[in-house]
């Protein structure tokens, strides 16, 4: 269903920052993307196809934060256009308003930044495979754009399975993976050492990032460390925006 989407409309080039589940960090590192292309002095697009559990003037919500990061372009309803109030699934939150979420609407509700900007920076709902309505999964708006996928997890334990799974389920679904990114959504642990030698995503990071490196090469594995502004180390992510789709009729093929 994918291939005509993206053939009757230009692809504007892009990423989709998803993640492996709900709460991974997606929004701290889709800011710090879109701060790092605004640098370079691009005009950067934001664009969540829905969101739940927040409002359009929730100043902690991923619109708004999303917008600030781009430097408040347009209005925080083209960043979202469909916005829920109820912090359960899509779907869910609009029945809760007696509303549905539109799907035709997440797929071109981004057309709005072709005009403004020269890339753009969707960031999904939930994980890769969540759905955000009842007929479309984040995978398959994800493919429909056409944007290489940032998939970014937690820097807790387990992160390499849900990394890895999440990697291979976007090369199923046809996606180009573009980049991994670790993201400690937690503080390193103060005060007992045991607990800081278990738990600190400084120590899990470093070593989920230099084992997913060696599997996943070339692609390159980043992080970005609680409350920082950059994600490390520094990429060309500009030519990550304009790295070509894969095909959209070769749904299942392999990067
Ligand atoms: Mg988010």
């Amino acid at each position: 269903m994918g291939g005509t989407a993206v053939n009757q409309r230009q692809r504007l080039p892009g990423l989709c920052v998803t993640g492996t589940d709900t709460g991974v960090g997606k929004t701290a590192v889709a800011v710090a993307l879109v701060r790092r292309l605004a640098a370079c002095g691009v005009p950067v697009g934001v664009y969540k196809p829905v969101a739940s559990g927040t409002s359009a003037d929730d100043p902690h919500g991923d619109p708004r934060r999303l917008w600030e990061a781009a430097g408040r372009p347009l209005g925080v309803a083209a960043v979202c256009p469909q916005v829920f109030r109820a912090a359960v699934a899509p779907a869910e939150a609009a029945r809760a308003e007696g509303r549905a979420v539109d799907d035709a609407l997440l797929r071109s509700g981004v057309d709005v930044w072709r005009r403004v900007s020269d890339v753009v920076v969707v960031e999904g709902a939930g994980g890769l495979c969540s759905p955000l309505s009842d007929a479309t999964l984040v995978a398959d708006v994800a493919r429909e754009l056409g944007h290489p996928v940032v998939i970014v997890d937690d820097s807790r334990l387990g992160c390499i399975g849900r990394t890895l799974a999440t990697v291979h389920a976007a090369r199923a679904f046809g996606l180009v993976v573009a980049a991994v990114v670790l993201s400690d959504v937690t503080p390193p642990p103060a005060g007992d050492a045991r607990a800081a030698a278990v738990d600190d995503p400084r120590r899990i990071a470093a070593a989920a990032r230099e084992f997913l490196a060696a599997r996943l090469a070339p692609l390159p594995v980043l992080r970005l460390a609680h409350g920082a502004a950059a994600i490390e180390p520094e990429i060309d992510w500009l030519a990550l925006c304009r790295l070509a789709p894969v095909p959209t009729d070769s749904a299942g093929g392999q990067r």
